[in-house]
Parts: C-alpha cells; structure tokens; sequence
C-alpha cells in the first residue's frame, strides 16, 4: 500500500533551512503551571458543530490503541471520555511470512463491540488500506456515522458494496477545516501532504484539552494539487495550546526531508523525453493519485495515450475522476487489449504490481503469462515505488525477468521514480515546533520507530516523562496534569481468510506453517467393533518425501504402527486418543530418527 514505502535519501532543498530545523527547538514546558481550560475550536463552520464541554471535569482521557502501534499496519485507536467513545482510522495489514494463507489481518474489536452504545463515530484520516481495510468489518458490527475526505469515501465505495453495506450505513464527507461534533468530542480535519489525496491530521478537542493527531504526513511545498499542508492551522492549534500529540513516526530514522512528489514528476518527464521511441510501463500505487495525475499529464504533453492495467487501476481512476480529483481527457484512454496494435511511441501504460504482487498484471507480464502484453526489447518499464520491507525478493524477481525478456527497467536506485508519501525528522520537528505539546504518544511505528520519535521529541526539550510509548492493546490515561499506560484490552491479530472473519486461530496456523515446513503422514487402521482387532495400517504421505522413492520408509512406517496396536487390547480401550497420541509418538520418533524431519502425523482409527 501507498503509505508504506520508502524513498531514496531525501533531497536536500535548502541547505539554511535545515540549518535552522536542526538547532533543538526549545520547548516551553507547560509542567507546573495551572492548566487552562480547554478552549472552543476556532473554525466552526456549522452552528450546530459548537462544542459545549464541562470546563471543571476531573474525569481523564483514554486513548486506546486497538492497533498500529509496535506495527506498521491496521491502524485503529479510540478516544474515550465518560460515556463517549470515538474512533480514528479502521485499517488492516497484509500477512506476513508466517501467517500462510492469511488474506488480511484486521484489529480485534472486542473493546468496540462491547462498548457499542457508547461509539459515537469513525474518523478516517486518510484512504490507504492501513487506515481504512478494516471499515467493511467493523460496520457490518458497529453502525455508526463514518467521517472522510471524498477520496478516501470514493476508495471505500467499492468495499462496502462489496459487503452490502453502501445503503445502510451513514458516510459523512470532510473536508478541510470541517468540524463535526460526536458526543463530548469535535474533531477538525485539518489537511495534510500525503501519498495519496484527501489525506488530514485531525484536531479534536476534549474535555481534557486538544489532541492533535498528525494521521499519516509529510510536508511537500510544491505538491501536485497546489495545496501544501496547512502549516497555519497547525502553528494556530500549536498556539491555543495542544494536550496530547499523537504524530506518525514511519520515516523517522530517515535524516532530512522527504522528496516532493512534484521531483518525481520531473524524473518521469525526463523518462518520457528519453525514451520517446519505446513502449513505457509505468507500475505504482494505484491510491497514488497524484503520481496517476502527473503520468495522465506527461502522456498527454508527449502525445501517448494511456491504458490502464490491474483491477485497482481502474477501480482507483474511476472514484478519482468521478469526484474530480484526478482529471484528464477521457479521449487519452485506450482499452489495455488494444495497445499491442498500436504503434510503441503511442501508449504508455500505468498498471499494478509494483511490489511484485504475485496475481499482479506486470508479474504476470515478466513472466510472460500475461496474454494481453509481450513485453520485449523495445519496451521500458518503470516501477515507481519501493519495495515495502517483506517484498524486496519479489519486487527483484519481477525485474530480473523484464531484463530476461529484453525490456529496460528503471526503479528507485536508479532514478527518483518515487517519493515516500512519510515525513523525515526535520518534518517531524517542524509539527512538534508548531504544535508544542504538553504530552506526546508517537504512532504508527515498529517499537524501535516509536523509540526514535520519543528521542526526537527529548531532543526538542520535552521531559521524557511527557511521553508515553505504547502498544497495541495498551489504554493510556490522559488527565489535565499527567499521562500514563492504565491497563489493556484484548487486541489479537484477528484473521481473515476467505469469507471467514476470526476464524482461524493460532492454532490453524501453527499446522498450516507444519504442513507448509514438514509436510504430513496419515495413517488409517480399521478396528472390529466385536473383537477388537486392528486391520493392517495403511499410510499415506503429502509434501514429506517422495512417495516412489519411499516404499521402504512406508513400509516399516506400517510395521511400527502395528507394534504399538499390539500393546493395545481394542476392546478394553475407551479413549481412542490415547491410542492415537502413543502411535504419533513412536512413529514421529522413528521417522526422525530416519530422516531427521518431522512432518505432522494424523492418525485415523475408524471402527467397523
Ligand atoms: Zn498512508
Ligand atoms: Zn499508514
């Protein structure tokens, strides 16, 4: 997904201005002074939006982190205050290597569930899976309104239909300085740079004072849709006085400032220019829609048309266009089936599977398995992004078979095809600087990105004792003097696979990475009912050795088994288990004393 990529070292822009981001901004410490009361947001569009809080409330804050913390991925976190509850972002993670089978894994929702009559809503940041996977699952449970920019209500669309669920829940568009009110709470988007459009930090205001929450950012003076973070409201937020940061922490190893997205048009520009006689791919993020906008526009200058490849693709540049958020000529587009006959200067074609995705159109096309398109010798193809951490061997499989078919390939070691949608440190500091937190939790980090944030703020003069590193599954008290980690909530990885939702446990997958890692013996043994005796055991194996070559290895398998139905009278037995748990165990131990492996045995005894 967009938002977990990585860039090439970040450019360096203006070298005075880093020398003044670099100095450690001091930071007022609010500690010891009376707190002030919490104050109404400023831009309130709507009447009906003005908030009302209990000035003198002694209750605290619980900010609950349901996921995206110790992890980079299904972010979920819910504000609590006496009997309201909200909730920001809904997103999944995809498996990693130890979850076979898995298709996506979504936060456990149990605290939610059991606190339904008290959510009041869902907040959504921004339209990347990470942020916003999980929504079809949680309000199929949970019906509540559901805030977003019309982008990311535009990405979710097609999920919820999928689901049916498009026509009874209650979506709410945001847009920049939006402010709603959901019980004791008002939350105000306040826009953002991101990787993908309609991407904003929510200011909401409780009654234990503000919390910022940065979503998913970075700071891009020269953005692709004009509109640059909005550093304003921000220093304006920062100056009333901000309780609680919540700030991303991806990039945060990552010296410096994050590329513009608008460089990565200019390397694009440079790439169509060069390779005027060539057939160009270009695979990125489909969410990118900026990225889709800047290729749309190079297409156009240099006379291409364009054809899209990958369901996403299209699926992306249909809610896009539709909300006028990505906007070309449609008499650009051709239908990817045509362009094999058209003439190679002709098309440039954006398509899916820049991280290599197995099922993708450009693995399928390195591999030649992809009918529609040959790609050969006078063919270049770009891939604009970066591996998230995980996909690197298959990202390089897919480009060592381009080279194999004779085509060019360009990626981001090469050329600055792609700009993390993440801010760097010295953009980190700039929302610190401007915000000035009280007290401050980093998100949406691995435990050692968490860390690294927590010292960045040290650096910019905040007491450690301000900072609170989370968990997953952790509740952290906020009250107006202090902060501190007040208990847990259940917060499993749960699974989904297929059209089951939690079904698999740990248990299904520990024998799915057995079976996938040892392979797998059964063993049937039929027994009279009347006089008890076993019939001569049968064996069968799967992915544990080469059954033909083996016959020898089965054979004493089988002889094994009947030593220790000797033992047994069958009559006198009761519980079979027993019987089954002493066969497994001899012959597990024979069949690694004779092949040092030890695939899963299953043992059937079946009365007749
Ligand atoms: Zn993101
Ligand atoms: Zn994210």
């Amino acid at each position: 997904m967009g938002d977990m990529e990585q860039t090439p070292r970040a450019k360096v822009l203006d070298r005075r201005a880093i020398a003044a981001a670099e100095k450690p901004v001091k930071l007022r410490s609010t500690r010891g002074r009376k707190p002030k009361a919490p104050t109404v947001p400023p831009v309130v569009k709507e009447e009906s939006n003005v908030f009302m809080m209990p000035v003198t409330s002694a209750r605290s804050l619980k900010v609950v982190f349901l996921g995206g913390i110790g992890e980079i991925g299904k972010n979920m976190t819910a504000l609590e205050y006496g009997d309201d509850i909200i909730v920001i972002d809904c997103g999944l993670s995809f498996p990693t290597i130890d979850m076979p089978g898995i298709d996506s894994v979504i936060p456990d929702t149990t605290y939610l569930m059991e606190n339904k009559d008290r959510v009041r809503g869902i907040f959504i940041t921004h339209g990347h899976e990470d942020h916003i996977g999980a929504v079809p699952y949680v309000l199929q449970q949970l019906n509540v309104p559901l805030y977003a920019s019309a982008l990311t209500l535009a990405l979710l669309e097609h999920k919820l239909e999928e689901h049916k669920l498009n026509e009874k829940v209650t979506l709410v568009t945001a847009t920049k300085g939006s402010v709603f009110r959901a019980g004791c709470f008002s939350v105000e988007y306040v826009k953002v740079n991101h990787s993908v459009a309609g991407s904003f930090a929510l200011n909401i205001t409780t009654p234990v004072g503000t919390v910022f929450h940065t979503g998913d950012f970075k700071v891009d003076y020269t953005p692709v849709d004009g509109e640059i973070i909005d550093l304003h409201r921000i220093a304006e937020i920062g100056k009333r006085g901000v309780h609680l940061l919540l700030c991303e922490s991806t990039n945060v190893e990552r010296p410096g400032y994050s590329m513009s997205e608008s460089a990565v048009g200019k390397s694009l520009d440079k790439i169509f220019a060069d390779n005027a006689g060539k057939r160009l791919f270009i695979a990125t993020f489909a969410s990118n829609v900026h990225r889709l906008q800047q290729i749309m526009d190079l297409a156009e200058k240099y006379g291409r048309k364009v054809a899209f490849s990958g369901r996403s693709m299209l699926t992306v540049c249909e809610a896009a266009s539709k909300i006028g958020e990505l906007k070309y000529d449609p008499y650009i587009v051709v239908d990817v089936e045509k362009i094999e006959r058209m003439q190679l200067k002709n098309v440039v074609v954006i398509t899916t599977g820049a991280q290599g995705e197995p099922m993708s159109a450009l693995t399928r096309m390195a591999s030649g398995e992809f009918s529609k398109i040959n790609i050969g010798y006078d063919d270049t193809i770009v891939i604009s992004a970066s591996p998230i951490p995980g996909n690197e061997k298959m990202v390089y499989n897919v480009i060592n078979n381009l080279y194999r078919l004779g085509a060019h390939v360009i990626y981001e070691s090469l050329a600055e095809v792609h700009a993390s949608g993440h801010a760097c440190q010295e953009e980190i500091k700039l929302i610190h600087a401007l915000t000035k937190p009280k007290f401050f939790i980093p998100v949406h980090g691995e435990y050692r990105h968490l860390e690294k944030h927590a010292e960045l703020a040290v650096a910019l003069g905040m007491p450690r004792a301000n900072i609170v590193i989370s968990d997953t599954g952790s509740v952290v008290e906020v009250d107006r003097r202090s902060i501190r980690i007040a208990g847990s909530i259940p917060a499993e990885n749960v699974f989904v696979d297929g059209s089951g939702i939690g079904d698999i446990g740990a248990e299904v997958l520990r024998d799915r990475k057995h079976l996938s890692a040892d392979g797998l013996m059964a063993v049937f043994v039929n027994v009279d009912q009347f006089t008890g005796e076993f019939s001569h055991p049968e064996v069968v194996s799967r992915g544990f050795v080469y059954a033909k070559d083996s016959e020898d290895l089965f054979e004493a398998s089988k002889d094994v088994v009947e030593s220790v139905l000797s033992k047994v009278d069958g009559k006198a037995v009761e519980d079979w288990s027993v019987v089954k748990t002493a066969v497994r165990k001899e012959l597990g131990g024979y069949l690694y004393r004779m092949t040092k492996r030890r695939p899963m045995i299953i043992v059937m005894i079946v009365p007749n």
